[in-house]
């Protein structure tokens, strides 16, 4: 027997998604068709309001609802302090952290030759720009500290000091007359464990022993 196309059609769809394979797609195909109407309903829904009310701002890359974020936009928050993340879901995790206010941007990634990911890919250029921002008051930049929170992957830390050594070029070049701070998140983190896993306390000491490169 063949299987209906509106059923074909769905699973074809789940086995597009990460980590999900040929089985699994067929198992939540099935599943969907006998729960309830109310819930496909509000899964069809969910899956729209995703795609139109979901924004990329467009300061630090986060996603959000407004552009700027919540984040950016929020005046109690010190925009001199800017922590480097790789995907939104590790500001879910710093933001756990509760004393963090300072403010972040999103790479969307890290370098990884083997999957042709270069620094053009990633927003660091956009990062350059946010740090080359002057006060012309003070004609000093604006940023005080960029902490470098990408994971404790082989990626994550030739990412970091890629970043780094940008913002030191980049200093020398605008002659910067306060250099800027930039930290890397201290030991304790799991290598190869992602951010967003990490919990509260391990972050937390990763955070206050952050080490400057
Ligand atoms: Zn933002």
């Amino acid at each position: 027997m063949k299987l209906p196309n509106s059923i074909q059609n769905l699973i074809a769809v789940f086995e597009q998604l990460p980590g999900i394979g040929p089985k699994t797609a067929a198992r939540l195909t099935f599943y969907l068709w006998q729960t309830p109407n109310h819930f496909v309903e509000r899964f069809a829904q969910s899956l729209l309001d995703l795609k139109q009310k979901t924004k990329q701002c467009s300061i630090c890359f986060n996603l959000d609802e407004t552009d700027p974020c919540s984040i950016c936009a929020d005046s109690q928050r010190d925009q001199t302090l800017i922590c480097v993340v790789e995907r939104p879901l590790d500001i879910i995790a710093f933001e756990r952290m509760g004393d963090y206010r300072g403010v972040y941007h999103v790479l969307g990634g890290v370098i990884n030759p083997l999957e042709h990911i270069g620094p053009d890919e990633l927003r660091i250029q956009e990062l350059l720009d946010r740090i080359t921002k002057f006060d012309n008051s003070s004609h000093q930049a604006r940023v005080r500290e960029v902490i470098l929170a990408t994971n404790p992957t082989m990626e994550g830390e030739a990412t970091a000091s890629y970043i780094a050594k940008k913002i030191k070029e980049l200093e020398a070049r605008i002659q910067n007359p306060k250099p800027i701070k930039i930290t890397r998140l201290g030991q304790g983190l799991p290598t190869g464990a992602d951010l967003d896993y990490a919990d509260i306390w391990t972050l937390k000491q990763a955070w206050e022993n952050r080490r400057q490169l």
